[in-house]
């Protein structure tokens, strides 16, 4: 049955999921949402014996209904191949009696290569079935990890420029070198004065300025959207959560049918919507734990049912979560407003206005499924520690809070169930943050020995990502006031 896709922001027709990708963000401002959540139609017992790619396929062609299985496939095999440094593509590895679904494992060692590996194939495709003849500009906004991903993927890539913008001093220093150092003639790097959030509402004003789709049409460019809003980020991340059951049914630690609980640590709300779509899919999942640091709006929203980016914006350990508008959860309130365009519009349109929105009784008793909480910078480090110490398996911040709020949940609730712990970056990735939290005499370390320390002491090789930035030039030294973003794109882009 094919999925088509609809705005949560207006009941303007729908569109088919490759013109989804295409135009990444709906022109009334609203995202796209599948208009019914696809059953898996292959049994679990199936899918264990499938290998990342196959698995990636069996949940992706009942999503993307209007892409061929040649197209599909061809999109799937380009992805998942030999820039992730790992066959299966997203190993589970056990430690103090949880599992660590790695998703780090691709070109810029963080999920967010799961989706940016793919989303360029797939937008290149789309473009062809769509017979558009513009150049895509693709405009992405960053805390870090997405940027990065995103260059990765869309460099040197025919028919594309790419755009990023990221908080000058909001990211890490290896998330920063990496993007700097970017190659590629169709990329632009720039570091704004301001946070992720100036970053992302910059973003999505430059994506609704009709003066500058415009000028930009007649120079033969249209813009399109590399961030997790684009549901062609989302759809690839349900693959893992299916993969991830299937493979712990393949190797006997659950019984086909057994209930998982599922942690995620959680910023635009994008990766916990893609497993909450896996559990909606036919996927046993008991709870979905959202985990957040100490920007701790959604704990907030889930306790109480306000959501308030009112709030001081704490700069954090784990920086890709650094976020008080998490954009994704805009699906999630259309869904649980019972599909209702209106009703969502007017509580987004509250957050813009006021900065926050209460959602009704009726709504909050259907967030169920959800658990919410929170680690503070503290208790991250503490998690950090433990984990080494107890089972010589380091994890890196943002995993951190997951398995700090894991511990919270278990505690809280004695839930025993097999719990997976989506493990989001490479502890390389964040070695200072890391290596201080196991112990505080590396604090006078450069980040290059730090890194170097981190290897020996995992008995993890330094991942190629890392190794690259060693010694590579900086290319990009653009920076900019939050006010000048239209102007930046308006001058790379020649207009
Ligand atoms: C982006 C990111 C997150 C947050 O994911 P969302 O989908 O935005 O919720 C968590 N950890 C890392 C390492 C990330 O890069």
């Amino acid at each position: 049955m094919e999925v088509l896709y609809n705005s949560t922001r207006s009941k303007n027709e729908p569109v088919k999921a490759s013109q989804a990708i295409l135009k990444g963000l709906s022109e009334d401002g609203g995202l796209f949402v599948p208009d019914h959540i696809p059953a898996l139609d292959r049994s679990l017992s199936e899918l264990s014996e499938m290998d990342y790619r196959q698995v990636a396929y069996e949940v992706m062609k009942l999503f993307l209904t209007d892409f061929t299985e040649e197209e599909l496939r061809a999109c799937i095999e380009r992805a998942y191949d030999s820039k992730f440094d790992t066959d299966v593509i997203a190993p589970l590895a056990e430690a103090g009696g949880a599992c660590y679904l790695e998703l780090f494992h691709g070109a810029t060692i963080a999920f967010k290569d799961m989706a940016l590996s793919i989303l360029p194939h797939l937008m290149i495709t789309a473009a062809k079935k769509n017979k558009v003849e513009n150049e895509i500009v693709i405009l992405t906004a960053t805390s870090g990890d997405t940027g990065k991903a995103a260059l990765a993927g869309f460099a040197d890539v025919e028919g594309t420029k790419i755009i990023v913008f990221y908080p000058k001093d909001g990211v890490s220093p290896v998330q920063e070198k990496q993007m700097v150092t970017q190659k590629g003639a169709n990329t632009l790097v720039v570091g704004i004065h301001g946070n992720f959030d100036d970053a992302q509402t910059g973003v999505k004003k430059l994506f609704s300025d009709r003066e500058l789709a415009a000028e930009m049409e007649e120079k033969g460019y249209q813009f399109s959207s590399a961030n997790s809003i684009n549901i062609g980020r989302l759809v690839p991340q349900i693959c893992y959560y299916v993969y991830a059951y299937a493979a712990l049914l393949r190797e006997g630690r659950i019984r086909e049918g057994e209930q998982i609980n599922v942690v995620v640590p959680t910023g635009n709300f994008g990766n916990i919507l893609a497993a909450f779509y896996a559990k909606n899919m036919g996927l046993p999942i008991g709870k979905l734990i959202c985990a957040s640091n100490e920007n701790k709006v959604l704990y907030d929203f889930f306790r109480t049912g306000t959501y308030d980016r009112n709030r001081e914006f704490v700069l954090t350990a784990s920086p890709s979560m650094d976020i008080l508008i998490s954009s994704n959860l805009e699906r999630l309130i259309y869904r649980i407003a019972g599909n209702d365009a209106d009703k969502n519009r007017e509580l987004m349109a509250a957050l813009t206005g006021k900065g926050k929105y209460e959602i009704s009784a009726q709504m909050k008793a259907s967030l169920g499924d959800f658990y919410g909480n929170y680690a503070t910078e503290e208790e991250t480090a503490a998690e950090i520690g433990r984990l080494y110490r107890e089972c010589g398996y380091v994890i890196d911040t943002h995993t951190a809070v997951a398995s700090a709020v894991y511990q919270k949940y278990r505690q809280e609730t004695g839930d025993k169930a097999v719990t997976v712990i989506a493990s989001t970056a490479s502890p390389f990735k964040f070695a200072r943050s890391v290596m201080n939290a196991i112990d505080e005499k590396y604090d006078a370390k450069t980040d290059f020995q730090l890194i170097d320390e981190l290897s020996s002491l995992a008995g993890v090789k330094v991942p190629k990502a890392v190794e690259e930035i060693r010694t590579a030039p900086v290319l990009h030294r653009k920076q900019c006031e939050v006010g000048e973003m239209k102007d930046t794109v308006r001058e790379f882009l020649h207009l």
